[in-house]
This record gives structure tokens, C-alpha cells and sequence, in this order.
């Protein structure tokens, strides 16, 4: 079985880099998924208490038989559940959905920065890690001032920051704010939701060049960049395949190729100008 790397966060936990997300996945398919992950080797899952399947990811870590200690869950709390008190229940529901007594890493999804709350959000995961409840907090679609203003609140620097990230939408400037202040990049999206990034003729070109997919060759342009990733898929063969991808290594020059696609291009919203509740 394959050994999934790991990446040393913030505060000395570690983290496989690449897990399996679960984003668009309907509650009733997740737990065979998830199952379908664990088994060809995934430790870690990624869900989001709006993607409705925290159940089903539960279910099928329940019954997988791994040891608690060998696996790796993050969820996101939603933006309608932002603000002190609002985020402790949220965080309870999701903690009863997924049938677990601690989460590994926590994020707040998105800023929604109209709203104003997401400093007081950050201050009840700053609670949430001070009391063991989850080991790792971090967040999500975060922009370097969202950052600072709740590094400077609080003095507790996210883990981790996961952003939409893939060679069309290489966010350099982002990635350089969070080496600067240990943040680990994880990225979502990381095949640009497949269709038109995976059929680009210059990933082809580099696929062939090595006797992949162009799926694989994303993946591993993001690995040895350092981000963490967590590519979906449902369809067994494929989630088989995005976790072979730890036997061949990208030249420099063919990872520069795939880093010159980027256009600056979003699947998803702008973390800026999103306030959806
Ligand atoms: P992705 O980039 O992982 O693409 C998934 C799609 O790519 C699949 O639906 C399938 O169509 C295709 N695909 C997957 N493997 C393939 C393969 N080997 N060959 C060909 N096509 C393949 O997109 P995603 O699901 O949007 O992102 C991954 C994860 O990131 C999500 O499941 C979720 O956990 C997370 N996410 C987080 C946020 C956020 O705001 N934090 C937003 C979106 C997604």
C-alpha cells in the first residue's frame, strides 16, 4: 500500500498531503467512497459540514477498522454558523454527524467578510484547540489581510489555509505570505474540477511524457510544490489512480510548464466578494 508523505504543521502535528475530498458527494454514495479511499490507502478525509455528507464520511471511518490514530478528518463550519457561540454548537453537530470525541483540523470555510464575524469565529477555534476538542485549526478561501487581522486578534496562526489552487490558478503572492508565516497551502480543486484543465494540451503533453494521466501529473506538480492536496473523485478506478502518484518525480522544466498555465482563473467564488450565509 502506498505511504502518503506528510507535512509538519504549525504545531508539530502532521498531516498526510494528499487526502480525499468529498465536495459534491450526496450523503448516501459518501460512506462507499470513503470506504473505496481507505481502503486503496487515503488516511485523510476532507468534508464541510455544507457538503451534507458528514454521516456518511462517519460511517465508513467507523467501520473501516483503522485505529483512530492512523486517520486524519477535517470539516469546515459553515459561514451561517459564524460568530463565538454559534461556531462551539456547530462544532458539536458536526463532531455527533462524523461519530468522532476529537477532529484533527478544523477551518472556517470562507471570510464572508461583509460580515464581520469571522475574528470572533477564529477566537472560539482558538477555544476549540485550547480544550483538545480538535488538534489542528485553520482556514479556508482566507486572503493575507483576513490572515493578519486574526493573527493579530488572537496570536494563534491558522495551520493550514486551503484555497482553490491548480495550474490555471497558481496563487504565488498567497503561497509566499504562507511560507513566510508557516502556514501550510493546501489546495482545493487541485484538478480545476477535471474537465478543461485535465484535457489542456500542455498537461497532456507532460503526461506523456511520463506515462500518466494528466490527473497524476497535476497531482504531483502540486506535491512538489509543497501544497497538500485533496482530489474527489467517486469512480474507484480514479481514486486509485490519484494516490499513485508517489513513484515518479517531475523534472523542474515540466514543473515550470504546468506553472505557466496559470491564468489567474477561478472554478470558484472570490474569497472577497463572497458572503454567502
Ligand atoms: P477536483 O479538482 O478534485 O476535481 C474533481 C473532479 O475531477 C471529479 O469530479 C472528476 O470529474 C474529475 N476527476 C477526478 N479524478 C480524476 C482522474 N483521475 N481523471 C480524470 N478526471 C478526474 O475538484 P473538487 O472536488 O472541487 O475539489 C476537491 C476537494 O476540495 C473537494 O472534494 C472538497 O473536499 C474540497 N473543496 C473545498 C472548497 C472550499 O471552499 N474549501 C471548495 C471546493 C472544494
Amino acid at each position: 500500500m502506498t505511504a502518503v508523505p506528510t507535512v509538519t504543521l504549525n504545531n508539530g502535528v502532521t498531516m498526510p498531503q494528499l487526502g480525499f475530498g468529498v465536495f459534491q458527494v450526496p450523503d448516501p454514495e459518501t460512506a462507499a467512497a470513503v470506504s473505496h479511499a481507505l481502503e486503496v490507502g487515503y488516511r485523510s478525509i476532507d468534508t464541510a459540514a455544507i457538503y451534507g455528507n458528514e454521516v456518511g464520511v462517519g460511517q465508513a471511518l467507523a467501520s473501516s477498522g483503522i485505529a483512530r490514530d492512523d486517520l486524519f478528518v477535517t470539516t469546515k463550519l459553515w459561514n451561517s454558523e459564524q460568530g463565538y457561540d454559534a461556531t462551539l454548537r456547530a462544532f458539536d453537530a458536526s463532531m455527533d454527524k462524523l461519530k468522532l470525541d476529537y477532529l484533527d483540523l478544523y477551518l472556517i470555510h470562507w471570510p464572508t467578510p461583509a460580515r464581520g464575524l469571522y475574528t470572533d469565529t477564529w477566537k472560539a477555534f482558538a477555544k476549540l484547540a485550547a480544550d483538545g476538542r480538535v488538534r489542528s485549526v485553520g482556514v479556508s478561501n482566507f486572503q493575507p489581510n483576513h490572515l493578519t487581522e486574526i493573527v493579530e486578534a488572537t496570536g494563534l496562526v491558522p495551520a493550514v489555509n486551503q484555497v482553490e489552487l491548480h495550474p490555471r490558478l497558481t496563487q504565488e503572492p498567497l503561497r509566499a505570505f504562507h511560507a513566510e508565516h508557516g502556514i501550510v497551502t493546501e489546495a482545493w480543486s487541485p484538478l480545476g474540477q477535471g474537465k478543461g484543465l485535465l484535457d489542456d494540451p500542455a498537461i497532456a503533453a507532460v503526461a506523456a511524457k511520463y506515462d500518466r494521466s494528466p490527473a497524476q501529473v497535476v497531482l504531483r506538480w502540486h506535491l512538489q510544490l509543497g501544497n497538500v492536496v485533496i482530489p474527489k473523485s467517486v469512480t474507484p478506478s480514479r481514486i486509485a489512480e490519484n494516490l499513485d502518484v508517489f513513484d515518479f518525480e517531475l523534472a523542474d522544466a515540466d514543473v515550470a510548464a504546468l506553472s505557466a498555465l496559470n491564468v489567474d482563473s477561478r472554478v470558484g467564488p472570490d474569497p472577497d466578494t463572497n458572503n454567502e450565509a
